[in-house]
């Protein structure tokens, strides 16, 4: 199995990297942030307890993220492997995946961190939030906390991942073709 987790502040390129890597290797592709926003839609009491936290750009409690996560791994036992895609954001959700990981008897492979400079990211999703329709994308403050969280709660994953020696930290500015190269290239390294 490979399990990659992709990892980068909002707007780095994670969804985007994320489709052509499930193609190439055939994986299973979760994104925290999708089942979210098909929770909110189907107007489920998930989506609902969700919500508020997105809105203002918080993250979601980790119990709850930690027990949706844990049950999509479950529905797809046959997976020839994983890319979780916005997922762990805190060391507790790392832990959660480590150790849901190892009672399946496998591990993540690398972690691949995008990295982009902070103005190019608020440009991107003030882009994005023209036409996504994300209610945490259309406001400057909204993206600034997401991305104040981000370097508070999430950045320091960093570490977790480069004691075990799985992390790949990958320039994200380029054609999206030129990253998916760099991406590929660090994932061959640990297949
Ligand atoms: P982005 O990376 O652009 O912020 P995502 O779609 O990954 O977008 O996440 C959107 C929002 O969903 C986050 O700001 C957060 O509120 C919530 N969320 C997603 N994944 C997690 C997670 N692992 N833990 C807590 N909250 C999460």
């Amino acid at each position: 199995m490979i399990n990659i987790v992709i990892f980068g502040p909002p707007g780095a390129g994670k969804g985007t990297q994320s489709e052509k890597i499930l193609e190439k290797y055939s994986l299973v592709h979760i994104s925290t942030g999708d089942l979210f926003r098909a929770n909110i839609k189907g107007e489920t009491e998930l989506g609902l307890k969700a919500k508020s936290f997105m809105d203002k750009g918080e993250l979601v409690p980790d119990s709850v993220t930690i027990d949706m996560l844990r049950a999509k791994v479950n529905e797809n036992p046959h997976a020839n492997g994983f890319i979780f895609d916005g997922f762990p954001r805190t060391t507790p959700q790392a832990q959660a995946l480590d150790a849901l990981l190892d009672s399946l008897n496998t591990s993540i492979s690398v972690c691949l961190s995008l990295q982009v400079p902070d103005e190019e990211l608020v440009v991107r999703l003030i882009n994005r939030g023209k036409t996504s329709g994300r209610a945490d994308d259309a406001d400057e403050g909204v993206i600034r906390n997401r991305l104040a969280v981000y370097m508070r709660e999430t950045a320091p994953l960093k570490d977790f991942y480069k004691q075990q020696n799985k992390l790949e930290e990958i320039h994200g500015v380029g054609t999206i073709d030129e990253i998916f190269g760099r991406l590929c290239t660090a994932i061959d390294k640990h297949a």
